[in-house]
């Protein structure tokens, strides 16, 4: 079996266009340009990269687009104040601190301290705990995502089998939540879950988001079933990318080129032999992550001049 593809590129550039016409329409009738401000701290190169295609997303989407960009000391007070200068922006729709912070900074406080309403990341704990309760919130973007993307491919959700590998508060337990709303039946497994293959073959959904490349291996996929691989790392070394890649000479070129080539959790060769859909990586679940920010923000925007 060759598994279609969950295309990700595709599918987050119609969404994208989408909303963009929802903005010229917000634009239009109410005078409101949606704005979307990144706080960005220090200079992780990996961060830095997010931040620059989240800005580029969100003028190409005709919003306005901010980066508060703080030195890598700042202390946790210096975050704070600038999110409390954004709260209180009426430009600003929507605010997403760029994770992770540096050490000392305890991210829960940073991560509360934004206006529910403008908190298009959805990690406030009001927008968790919404989603937990089934009431309307700001759904976390990479989870929405990812449900987007199995919608509009129609792989069916109702009734059937998934399992979330991971549980962490930005991912895996978000996306538990979203499954069970699509009325999946969800089994969440982690790193002490016993018989961890062999739970994963129960899925007809799988949900791969554990941050250790090429992990889930075909073992661990039903054949035929839907697998989405949230996992993204850049592999330099030539040893690793032959391990997953065989003797792919496009992917080889690429080490070559760009001295880095690009994978996820599921092992690429395996997952493509197994399943009955797979995202890739990249072209999956990254653009997707970005264009439900690009969403969040334009709804948020839109309650905005609703309530004005
Ligand atoms: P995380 O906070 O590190 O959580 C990883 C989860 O995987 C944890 O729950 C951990 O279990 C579990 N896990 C780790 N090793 C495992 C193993 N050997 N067997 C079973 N479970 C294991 O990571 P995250 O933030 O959720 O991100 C996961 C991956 O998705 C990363 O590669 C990240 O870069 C990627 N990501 C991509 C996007 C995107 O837009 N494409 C967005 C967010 C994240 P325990 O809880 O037991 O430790």
């Amino acid at each position: 079996m060759t598994a279609r593809r969950l295309d990700g590129t595709a599918t987050a550039a119609a969404i994208r266009e989408e909303v963009g016409r929802g903005v010229v329409v917000l634009r239009r009738d109410a005078g409101v340009t949606p704005g979307l401000t990144v706080v960005l701290v220090g200079e992780h190169p990996a961060s830095m990269a997010y931040v620059r295609a989240k800005e580029k997303a969100a003028r190409e989407a005709g919003m306005t687009s901010g980066v508060v960009r703080l030195p890598d000391r700042s202390s946790e007070s210096d975050i704070l104040a600038a999110v409390s200068r954004l709260n209180a922006d009426p430009r600003v729709h929507g605010i997403l601190v760029q994770l992770p912070l540096p050490p000392g900074v305890d991210t829960h406080r940073v991560l509360e301290a934004i206006d529910p309403a403008k908190d298009v990341d959805g990690f406030h704990p009001i927008n968790a705990g919404r989603l937990l309760l089934g009431l309307p919130g700001v759904l976390p973007c990479t989870p929405a995502g990812v449900v987007a993307l199995l919608r509009r491919h129609a792989v069916a959700l109702d009734g059937k089998r998934a399992v979330v590998l991971g549980r962490s508060n930005i991912v895996g337990k978000p996306m538990a939540l979203l499954l069970l709303r699509e009325n999946c039946t969800v089994t969440i497994a982690h790193s002490r879950t016993e018989n961890l293959a062999a739970v994963a073959a129960e899925a007809d959904i799988l949900i791969a988001a554990i941050g250790r490349p090429g992990f889930v291996r075909g073992a661990f996929i039903k054949p035929g079933a839907a697998v989405v691989d949230v996992g993204i790392h850049s592999l330099t070394d030539e040893a690793e990318v032959r391990a997953l890649f065989g003797a792919d000479d496009a992917k080889l070129r690429a080490l070559g080129e760009k001295g880095s080539v690009l994978c996820g959790d599921v092992h690429p060769r395996e997952g493509t032999e197994r399943a009955g859909w797979i995202s890739p990586v990249p072209g999956g679940v990254g653009p997707m992550t970005i264009a439900m920010l690009l969403k969040n923000t334009l709804e948020a925007a839109q309650r905005c001049s609703a309530l004005a």
